[in-house]
């Protein structure tokens, strides 16, 4: 994940509330991706070490646990960097400029110049992120799917050049893991985006939140109290479709349709919902808020064993390639 700085529900939709059950089922490695920051955000590192804090403590906040998966940050592992390298020196420069996003976002950012090396390169650097960790799975949405690609096409060219002496390949082809990412509109009804100012963040109290949903945007067509509405249609009933229990979103169905509610009512039903959830991370934030240290201890911590790891896939992928570190074999 980029450090962006305080994540809000759709950061939390789309990955984090997976990444916290996948941590009792795989053997899981999340890191915050501060290299993958500066392939668009070179020019401005001012508030960097600031967001990686902040997304460190809503991580621990969500309930990532460090006593269940390893929590850590890229920069810290240079590993990464020697394998991103390597790998580049075999990598087709047309396998990246067809990955889909290379165009798309420059378009999008076009404020930026992205007609760098680093904005070209960052899917490999990506793949790298994943081969580095020998990794099985890589738990994405459905818009990441081109670059797990990449990352299995980067392996199997790796284990091509260089097979090693081994049974098995160093770099093992990662799996796609679907991971679903419901449709999390932001107040003013587009997708909730930070670059849109319309984000609920996982550290709004609940006034907060109950105040950005009152501005919330609605059905169109309910202009008046009386004009019967649709959910189906409505941004915060897309909220409630995630964040209410089926007796509340039995009510918003029938009272929306019936113009039986109005939708001031309706958006305070689904601000307690986000509210009930919300809630115990800020509980769980504090204690980490008041001693940010301790954070930072516990990436350090992940950083280590993350370095662990990615040096033992290094010691493989030097060996295969001709280029060990050990005097054996020297005359
Ligand atoms: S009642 Fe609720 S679901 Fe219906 S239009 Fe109003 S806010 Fe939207």
């Amino acid at each position: 994940m980029r450090p962006t700085g305080k994540l809000h529900l759709g950061n939390y939709m789309g990955a984090l509330y997976n990444w916290v059950r996948l941590q009792d089922v795989y053997n899981c490695y999340f890191f915050i991706a501060d290299w993958h920051a500066l392939t668009t955000d070179y020019a401005d590192t001012s508030n960097l070490r600031q967001n990686i804090m902040d997304v460190g403590l809503d991580w621990l906040a969500a309930g990532l646990d460090p006593e269940r998966c390893v929590l850590f940050v890229q920069s810290l592992v240079p590993q990464h960097a020697e394998l991103h390298l390597l790998l580049g020196m075999n990598m087709p420069l047309g396998w990246l400029e067809r990955v889909p996003t290379y165009k798309e976002q420059q378009l999008q950012l076009g404020d930026k110049d992205l007609t760098t090396y680093g904005f070209l390169g960052y899917p490999l650097l990506m793949a790298t992120d994943i081969l580095i960790y020998q990794a099985d799975f890589v738990p994405v949405g459905q818009d990441q799917v081109a670059h797990v690609e990449v990352a299995r096409e980067v392996a199997r060219r790796f284990n091509h050049l260089y097979p090693g002496e081994g049974e098995t390949a160093i770099l093992p082809e990662p799996q796609v893991l679907l991971t679903p990412s419901p449709k999390l509109p932001g107040t003013d009804g587009r997708k909730m985006s930070k670059s849109y100012g319309n984000t609920i963040l996982l550290t709004d109290p609940p006034p907060v939140v109950r105040q950005k949903l009152k501005t919330m945007v609605t059905d169109p067509a309910r202009v008046r109290r009386t004009d019967p509405g649709n959910p189906d249609v409505c941004p915060v009933g897309d909220l409630h479709k995630i964040f209410s229990d089926a007796g509340t979103m039995a009510k918003v169905n029938e009272g929306c349709r019936s113009a039986g509610i109005g939708c001031i009512e309706c958006k305070g039903w689904a601000a307690d919902g986000i509210v009930k959830l919300l809630n115990p991370m800020q509980e769980r934030r504090k204690k980490y808020e008041e001693n940010p240290r301790l954070a930072w201890d516990i990436l350090e911590a992940g950083t280590e064993r993350a370095r662990r790891a990615a040096g033992e896939t290094m010691d493989d992928v030097r060996a295969a390639m001709g280029m060990s570190l050990e005097y054996e074999g020297l005359k």
